[in-house]
């Protein structure tokens, strides 16, 4: 709740909300993975049988729609209906649906009732048809039945830092790290059982090789899921720990990015469900011995930044930025602390920095945004399972403020 209140003192909300908080702990599903099978990278499923099913026709005059939802923790839920073909042409012409909130730690057993409210229509890659129709997938955020956003609706509240601010044209890149583990969810892929690799991190990054690149599969079917989709997704990288990857989605306007960042999520989690993958999004998975964590970096820019003379804007937004700090680390992302710590890649959690081309600052801009004096700037903050709801609304409140703010000095390489 302290979160919360961080981020409505700056965009001048009312509702109060519990932020989301991604977490692990999976207890339950960890009891059940052990009965399973563990195979890694592997579908467990026998696409002969699957695909005779895949193969009946749908009815022509129907769709099917999954909508998709984020839940208390922040991990994203979905269900299917059928729907006429007319209904799914448009997102304001798709019914608004409900789900059992006290399922989800989203309402009171005795008044459960959650309505969802379709945001984002994207294509369906798992429900593939060949007759010219698209099954959908729709994203959507939550509601009480008299229409309030309920409390872990983080869309709500970040859409209120975009409003009104449409001039501005405000991108957004996401950088989404995640690490991939065997079932046993203590194995990332890549490692042995029980052990650690005989190679320090160094080999891995944006690597090819069986004895470097882990999970490859994933991460491409991930990518074509998502370009199949109609997402925004601009790359893919092997990561600099083993078994960790990175997807980016971007630039987006606006409260876009956050739709698409979280479909992107609940795409990823369908892909390892198939492969029999477990991903996580802890941002420091493996905290013993020298590994890097996961971050969700956040690239910036709005009209007048990717303009001539842009420079000097972009830095006015850090210098905000700076002069929030501790508001903004409180909203991004649970665990972070054990991330940014200063090393691997990461500034130090308790002080703000920034610099040109520098990996090891708070915020950074890039090369070409400085020869160019125009462009984008990198917050480097932001946990991999931090809210992009909250973090792009969070930013894009600090830096529309009218304030005047200290400069504050670069760092760069030389003096990092
Ligand atoms: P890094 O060098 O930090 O690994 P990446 O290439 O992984 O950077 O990600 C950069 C992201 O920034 C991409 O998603 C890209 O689409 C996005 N991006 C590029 N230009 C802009 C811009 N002007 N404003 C916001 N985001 C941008
Ligand atoms: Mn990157
Ligand atoms: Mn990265
Ligand atoms: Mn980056």
């Amino acid at each position: 709740m302290k979160l919360a209140v961080a981020f409505l003192a700056t965009i001048g909300a009312t509702a109060a909300f519990a932020p989301a908080a991604n977490t692990v702990a999976r207890t339950s599903a960890l009891n059940m993975v052990q009965q399973l099978d563990l195979k890694t990278g592997q579908s467990q499923l026998d696409t002969s049988v699957v695909d005779r099913f895949n193969a009946l026709p749908y009815p022509d005059d129907k769709v099917l729609a999954e909508y998709v939802w984020v839940d208390a923790k922040g991990e994203c839920r979905s269900k299917t209906r059928t729907l006429p073909v007319a209904r799914t042409e448009a997102v304001d012409k798709l019914p608004r649906w409900n789900f059992d909130g006290s399922s989800t730690d989203q309402a009171p057993g005795d008044d459960s009732e959650v309505i969802l409210r379709p945001c984002r229509i994207f294509k369906d890659p798992f429900r593939p048809r060949a007759d010219g129709l698209d099954n959908i997938l729709v994203m959507c955020d939550t509601y009480t039945p008299a229409g309030e956003a309920i409390p872990t609706n983080t869309r709500a509240i970040a859409a209120k830092a975009f409003e009104g601010k449409e001039d501005e044209e405000v991108w957004f890149g996401l950088e989404q790290e995640f690490t991939l583990f065997n079932l046993d969810q203590r194995t990332p892929l890549g490692w042995p059982k029980n052990g650690v690799p005989n190679r320090a991190q160094g080999p891995y990054y944006c690597s090819a090789g069986p004895e470097n690149s882990f999970g490859r599969a994933v991460t491409d079917a991930m990518y074509r899921c998502c370009l199949y989709a109609g997402l925004e997704i601009s790359g893919t990288n092997g990561e600099v720990m083993p078994g960790q990857q990175e997807y980016q989605i971007g630039p987006c306007v606006g409260i876009d990015a956050g739709d698409q960042l979280f479909m992107s999520r609940y795409i990823l989690q369908r892909v390892c469900e198939e492969f029999q993958v477990y991903c996580t999004l802890h941002p420091k998975p493996i905290v013993e011995g020298d590994w890097n964590g996961a971050g969700m970096h956040t690239n910036v820019s709005t009209k007048s930044m990717r303009e001539a003379g842009g420079l000097d804007i972009i830095k006015q937004a850090i210098y905000k930025l700076g002069a929030k700090h501790q508001e903004h680390i409180a909203i991004y992302g649970e665990g972070n602390e054990l991330r940014l710590t200063g090393k691997f890649e990461t500034a130090s959690m308790d002080e703000f920095s920034f610099g040109v081309a520098n990996r090891g600052a708070s915020v950074r801009i890039g090369r070409d945004t400085e020869a160019d004096g125009c462009g984008y700037f990198e917050d480097r903050r932001p946990s991999s399972n931090a809210d992009p709801y909250l973090v792009t609304g969070k930013i894009m409140a600090t830096i529309m403020e009218e304030v005047e703010v200290p400069e504050i000095a670069p760092l760069n390489r030389a003096e990092a």
